[in-house]
């Protein structure tokens, strides 16, 4: 199949482009090297199956030319990180909503199958955990930037389902939870890449505000994997899945097992959130995904623990690092 992946410079897309080209199918990558990196392709450059667009995803005509001769279209093509949606919160709502829109209207247009991709931030500060996909969004107020980019993956998913009601328009839709993996990078946030790396300069480990606060992290190549299934079911179309792990850790639990797994001489050090984030700023306590409807949907049973997470991305900073000693304490069980 000829597959385009919106995003797929990116952490999660490049992963994505990965599993496709393996598979034998023919993927046309879509970025405009904003967030995404050129290394993250370096090993499908030159590859038979793989093309590189570099456009704006807002760019109509590029959009549209791309979808029209694809067979699937995945579309990863997002602001991502908080520290990026709070720096820069006009770019993301625009990127989020306008971006989207261009997609889903060149995807109307060829009826082509597309999968968005949305995100466990869409829940906001619901206390009703674990959060199922016909929970009502609980959104703060607009004057707190992080809210606006709930926001505007919510828009996109509405515009989504318009779309799946107005013309049964081909469209799933998965909220993603905390994915994390080799190529993510910390420099917009990522609380696991950033501990990763502070872990192996031995620097104290910043964790914000008291560490109380939970996530489920979810390895990246699992996240994938629950994609390529999700978009091959029929069954799926006009639905919303959560994709994620149910194993719950604290941010201060996360330092910890961090610092103990790379072998590391880090302390950690409390960071207050309006330090990190600014005055406006708010967190959310726990984030907890319900699998139920994946699982039944395709068998959903994500592979990697987070012990194994955290080894995989120590081995990658540590190679990245050229720090062959640090990667081979990880590699051990
Ligand atoms: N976090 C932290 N230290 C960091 C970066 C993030 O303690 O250096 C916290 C952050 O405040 C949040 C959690 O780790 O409570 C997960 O943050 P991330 O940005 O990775 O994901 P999200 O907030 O979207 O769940």
């Amino acid at each position: 199949m000829r597959i385009v992946v919106t995003g797929g410079a990116g952490f999660i897309g490049s992963h994505l482009c990965d599993a496709l080209v393996a598979s034998g199918h023919s993927v046309l990558a879509l970025d405009d090297f904003s967030t995404g990196r050129h290394e993250n392709i370096a090993q499908l450059e030159g590859h038979p199956l793989f093309s590189l667009v570099s456009a704006d995803i807002g760019d109509e005509g590029m959009v549209r030319e791309c979808v029209a001769g694809a067979d699937r279209v995945f579309h990863l093509a997002s602001a991502v990180g908080v520290r990026l949606i709070v720096e820069q919160p006009v770019r993301t709502i625009e990127t989020i909503v306008h971006g989207t829109a261009v997609v889903m209207k060149a995807c109307a247009r060829y009826r082509k199958p597309v999968l968005v991709t949305s995100t466990s931030e869409v829940y906001g500060k619901s206390a009703k955990v674990p959060f199922s996909e016909d929970d009502d969004l609980v959104i703060g107020p607009s004057y707190r930037r992080r809210w606006g980019y709930a926001c505007s993956k919510a828009l996109d998913e509405f515009l989504a389902m318009a779309y799946w009601h107005h013309s049964r328009m081909p469209v799933t839709i998965v909220r993603l939870f905390n994915t994390v993996g080799p190529r993510q990078t910390g420099q917009y946030g990522m609380v696991l890449p950033r501990f990763v790396q502070q872990a192996l300069k031995d620097e104290p480990l910043t964790v914000y505000g008291d560490g109380s606060q939970t996530r489920c992290f979810c390895h990246v190549k699992d996240v994938v994997g629950a994609l390529i299934k999700l978009m091959e079911l029929p069954s799926a179309r006009g639905q919303i899945f959560n994709v994620g792990t149910r194993e719950e850790v604290s941010i201060r639990e996360l330092a910890e097992r961090v610092i103990q797994l790379a072998g590391s001489r880090s302390t950690i050090k409390l960071v207050p959130f309006e330090e990190a984030y600014g005055a406006d700023f708010e967190d959310m306590q726990r984030r907890v995904p319900d699998l139920s409807k994946i699982e039944r949907a395709i068998g959903y049973a994500p592979r990697y623990t987070l012990d194994e997470i955290i080894r995989d991305m120590i081995e990658y900073y540590s190679a990245k690092r050229g720090g062959a000693a640090a990667a081979a304490r990880a590699s051990r069980p």
